[in-house]
């Protein structure tokens, strides 16, 4: 059964630190990979206090053993919440077998950074990797992405790849750009975006738009600019697609998970699970 709303999920770890989940009403469940986040992506919550630690595969496990014990029926996980998957890999390389094993698709979404370490994940079992770009240029990729990958460095080593990834892989690829008001909606910084992806032309956009969070002074396009992008990009040719009705939710949107505190009530609070690897 399909739910009608997204559930924002706390998890207590033994140590004393939490990090969040979120179960989309589509059977998709987002879980986070780190406490904290070393990216520092100025307009994200999860990774405002910085780094505290890797997860454990158990951890990454008990996300999906909390919501599927709460009554939500889990279909698909992706690693999108709290922190960068490929900063954690050895973690994240055994949750994504652990899943297919399940017949439980896993996919993540990525800075892309290491760049050896994406790389290596592309052409990996998952059920699709996400490259959060967010920028057409440079500069505001180094402001937005700060402790991402080098952007030129990015494409290149993805044009050097992506000829001999399979096309079910290729498919299975795509970007992510959060529209973030007066940084990167311009058209100078799509017109760049656009020269990049003319050389992917198999590769999806994700467009999706901030949900900004408390403290925060970035904020999103209105609507119409939203959609003024979305028909140039259209009209260029490339694959765009629009964030689903899940994640335009304020609990959906990039980068609104919380390491550690917790700036608003979560609707349910899931304890420490020991040894759930079995249950599951
Ligand atoms: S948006 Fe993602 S990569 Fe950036 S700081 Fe937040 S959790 Fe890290």
């Amino acid at each position: 059964m399909t739910e009608t709303t997204n559930f924002r999920i706390s998890h207590s770890l033994s140590d004393g630190l939490s990090v969040e989940a979120v179960y989309y009403g589509s059977g998709t469940l987002c879980i986070s990979t780190q406490v904290g986040c070393a990216v520092g992506c100025p307009f994200c919550a999860s990774g405002s206090r910085g780094l505290k630690r890797n997860l454990t595969l158990q951890e990454m496990i008990d996300q999906v053993a909390g919501a599927m014990g709460v009554g939500h029926r889990v279909q698909r996980v992706t690693l999108s919440g709290i922190g960068e998957p490929l900063h954690n890999p050895d973690a994240v390389r055994m949750f994504v077998e652990w899943g297919r094993k399940r017949k439980l698709p896993v996919s993540l979404t990525t800075t892309g950074a290491p760049i050896s370490v994406l790389c290596e994940f592309l052409s990996a079992p998952h059920n699709g990797l996400m490259l959060s770009v967010h920028a057409g240029s440079a500069a505001v990729h180094r402001r937005l992405v700060p402790r991402g990958p080098d952007l030129g460095e990015l494409w290149s080593r993805l044009a050097e790849i992506w000829p001999h990834l399979p096309v079910r892989r290729r498919r299975k690829t795509g970007l992510n750009y959060l529209l973030v008001s007066g940084v990167n909606d311009t058209d100078a910084e799509i017109a760049e975006l656009v020269l990049r992806l003319k050389n992917f032309p198999e590769m999806t956009l994700h467009l999706l738009v901030l949900n900004p969070v408390p403290g925060s002074s970035f904020r999103s396009p209105d609507l119409s600019r939203v959609a003024k992008i979305h028909s140039t990009l259209f009209r260029e040719g490339i694959h765009v697609r629009r964030a689903n009705r899940w994640r335009q939710r304020a609990e959906g949107g990039c980068g609104t998970l919380i390491a550690g505190i917790s700036l608003e009530k979560p609707r349910s609070v899931i304890p420490f699970y020991n040894s759930l690897f079995s249950r599951i």
